[in-house]
């Protein structure tokens, strides 16, 4: 082993520093005194780059040969940019999911600051009053009405064009020494002290919301809660119930919400409500947005924060409450790069700032149903809808022996004439869009296959193309069979835009909506469908499961599900769960008003035991049902997982990778891990790459730990590394 070295003493100091880089491990630098505090980027030099690094600490001693110790080329921030709890945070995540720590810590920054930006709001400009002599301005009437507007305050230019004042009239002033424009930056918002609530609107709450209030209000300290309430029973109203003594108390929250369900109706509910500043953090905005929101996060301005998966990362001056609205959503997994899980990181954050965090769902994850069931949350129940909305009735219809026509069945139809001839509306859903999953050639059977993926392409009738769902490769629909040269090419199976092309000729009378993703990707084309839906500009509704969540349509009285059975039988052990999740939200569709709902699913396998299930008894006897089955198979949340997954244009690669990596691997795995594989993918190739896995389960996390890292340790000694792309997925919510 070397001696540490010690840099001397005086003039400079050592620092530890994270990069942006996927290797495992930190570095160090030296950098002129006074050194930067962790927590603060620097800018150093790496190989034949330059990048941005995060302080961690200072080290007295370094492995490393002095001399081969670079200096950093800037120090960029005074304060940190990553307080010492998110750092602690990050620094457990990293070692959980062990990954690369540069790439985790870069994760929980704005990309400005991971580009080195300044970590400061964007300057506002504005035009502000100078006092002096306004008697000159007695003729000049615009500029007179200019100068009063802005001896009320100082005004962005934007707002003052708004108001007909021309900048010709702006700089006139500026040039009688009247008025000028500056730049400032935003203060810190201080909203705590003045806490008012909106009490408009405020319902008063049933039974079992009002004991969910009280539980979440008296809660102290950490306390995870699983709120599970059915769709409608009004969750959001608990959660806006129980915000009330935390920002009363001066304290942040934060409420997380699905990728989907950041819609403005969401917004606007808790603005509603609490006149503070709410802000949201979510992918779609830019750069400039984010760190703005940002940064009213770590210095407390935002009271309120609304965001996706990686809101979590955010610092917080005072969290005081997290929530986390669909809990069960995959959307809080992240699937590329750092794969962490929001939910439970979520979990970590709120034990290490001793607070106390809310799960809600109408369908909660196995996992929160597990933790509920071991006493480790503790469970809130909202089973009725409040008021007089009534809860759906379901029907599993039998599709075996019937003439489907686009997927509906004569009795299904029966169904949508009797609900439409009152007035009402029906939701259709299929969670497939495009006119036909496979197209085919009637005389020689050739298949239209994504020539990059072990795959059909999905026939898009509008454009005439075809289109891979898997890779989103695109070409012309061509015109005859490239095999046989027949034009009878015809599609087989269903899509979206077929059940809608036989809606108009089987509900000539009624207008119909589409809704998937080819027909909302103009901004705010989803928005304005929504609106249209809920003014009754339409009676049909057909869509794919962006139509299920969240969204309130109180005159949809019946909803089904059209197609089901491929998901009964899919070859992964999280997919019945998925289906009932799904299958709870579509129904939750139905019915959300004063008027009663029916919810309708076709299938081919009516007595299949999970569709009864669901069908009868419920999402929580389903549960109960699947997870013994899961504890008797020792699958998660009954054991734990790690994934390593591989993928190169060369399946042999994958192959010389992997199967090294399980032989030197399972001799030394003690008898409590269990590694399997490699094998391939269900989808062997995908977007030109074969992909294969390996998969390591353990009963204690503490072992897979340790198995994952004797892995790690193997997979960085094996050449063929270097010729493949190789991850490794702690908790992954699915198999390749
Ligand atoms: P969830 O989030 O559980 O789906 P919401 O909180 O959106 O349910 O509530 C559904 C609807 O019921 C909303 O329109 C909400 O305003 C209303 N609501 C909630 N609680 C009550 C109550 N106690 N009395 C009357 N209406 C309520
Ligand atoms: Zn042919
Ligand atoms: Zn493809």
């Amino acid at each position: 082993m070397k001696k540490p070295a010690t840099p001397p003493p005086g003039q400079a100091g050592l620092l530890r520093v994270v990069l942006p880089v996927p290797l495992r491990r930190e570095f160090d630098y030296l950098c002129p005194l006074p050194l930067p505090l962790p927590g603060c980027r620097v800018r150093v030099p790496f190989g034949n780059r330059s990048l941005v690094g995060l302080v961690l600490s200072h080290p007295e001693h370094t492995e490393v040969d002095l001399a081969r110790i670079k200096p950093v080329t800037a120090v960029i921030d005074t304060c940190p940019v990553l307080g010492k709890a998110e750092r602690k945070l990050l620094a457990w995540a990293a070692q959980y999911y062990l990954h690369p720590p540069g790439e985790v810590y870069f994760q929980a920054l704005p990309t400005l600051l991971r580009k080195g930006e300044d970590a400061g709001y964007k300057p506002v400009e504005a035009w502000h009053a100078l006092s002096g002599d306004s008697t000159t301005l007695s003729r000049a009437v615009k500029q007179r009405q200019a100068f009063e507007l802005l001896t009320q305050g100082p005004m962005p230019p934007g707002e003052l064009a708004a108001r007909g004042v021309t900048s010709a009239t702006l700089n006139a002033l500026a040039r009688k020494g009247l008025a000028e424009k500056r730049q400032t930056l935003p203060t810190p918002t201080d909203w705590h002290g003045e806490v008012t609530i909106n009490e408009d609107g405020k319902p008063r709450l049933t039974t079992e919301q009002a004991l969910a209030v009280s539980l979440l209000q008296q809660a102290e300290g950490f306390s995870p809660f699983l709120l599970e309430g059915i769709t409608g029973s009004g969750k959001t109203e608990v959660y806006l119930q129980a915000m009330e003594p935390v920002l009363k108390a001066g304290k942040q929250v934060l409420v997380m919400v699905p990728e989907i369900g950041l819609t403005p109706q969401t917004i606007a509910r808790f603005q509603r409500r609490f006149p503070l500043p709410v802000c949201t953090l979510h992918s779609a905005m830019n750069e400039r947005e984010r760190l703005d929101a940002w940064l009213a996060c770590k210095d407390g301005s935002a009271a309120i924060v609304i965001g996706t998966r990686s809101a979590l990362l955010t610092p917080f001056a005072r969290l005081g409450l997290i929530i986390i609205d669909e809990e069960h959503d995959a959307s809080f997994k992240q699937q590329d790069g750092f794969r962490y899980h929001a939910r439970d990181l979520a979990l970590l954050r709120a034990r290490q700032l001793n607070i106390p965090i809310v799960l809600g769902s109408a369908t909660p994850s196995f996992e929160s149903l597990h933790n509920t069931a071991n006493g480790k949350y503790q469970r809130l129940t909202l089973s009725q809808r409040p008021g007089s909305a009534t809860v759906a009735e379901h029907l599993l219809l039998d599709s075996r022996h019937v003439q489907l026509e686009a997927g509906l069945s004569p009795q299904l139809q029966q169904l949508m004439a009797g609900e439409l001839e009152q007035g009402n509306q029906v939701m259709l859903f299929l969670n497939r869009r495009g006119y036909a999953p496979v197209l085919l050639c009637h005389d020689c059977g050739w298949l239209a296959d994504c020539e990059r993926c072990d795959a059909h392409y999905t026939w898009h009738k509008s454009g005439n193309r075809l289109h891979c769902h898997h890779c989103d490769h695109q070409r012309a629909k061509p015109p005859h069979c490239p095999q046989c040269g027949s034009v009878r090419l015809v599609g087989t199976g269903l899509g979206t835009e077929q059940v809608e092309q036989a809606l108009a000729v089987l509900f000539p009378q009624y207008s119909t909506i589409r809704i998937d993703r080819d027909n909302t990707r103009r901004k705010g084309s989803f928005e304005q469908h929504l609106e249209g839906i809920r003014a009754g500009k339409y009676q049909i509704l057909i869509g794919t499961q962006m139509l299920a969540k969240g969204h309130h349509f109180p005159d949809v009285t019946l909803v089904a599900m059209l197609d089901v059975d491929g998901a009964l039988f899919a070859g992964d052990f999280r997919a019945a769960e998925r289906l009932a999740q799904l299958y709870i939200q579509v129904a939750g569709r139905a019915g959300r008003a004063s008027k009663p709902g029916r919810v309708v699913l076709q299938t081919h396998h009516p007595d299949h035991a999970l569709l009864q299930d669901l069908a009868n008894q419920g999402y929580r006897h389903f549960a109960h049902t699947a997870l013994e089955e899961r504890r008797r198979a020792g699958l998660p949340p009954y054991s734990h997982q790690a994934l390593f997954r591989c993928q190169a244009t060369q399946g042999e690669a994958c192959r010389e990778f992997l199967v090294p990596l399980a032989q030197q691997l399972t001799p030394a795995l003690p008898a409590t891990v269990l590694c399997l594989g490699p094998f391939s993918a269900r989808m062997e190739r995908k977007a030109g790459q074969y992909r294969y896995q390996m998969l390591l389960q353990a009963n204690s996390r503490r072992d897979l730990a340790s198995a994952c890292r004797r892995a790690l340790a193997i997979a960085d000694t094996l050449p063929a590394a270097r010729r493949v792309r190789w991850s490794l997925d702690v908790d992954p919510q699915e198999l390749w």
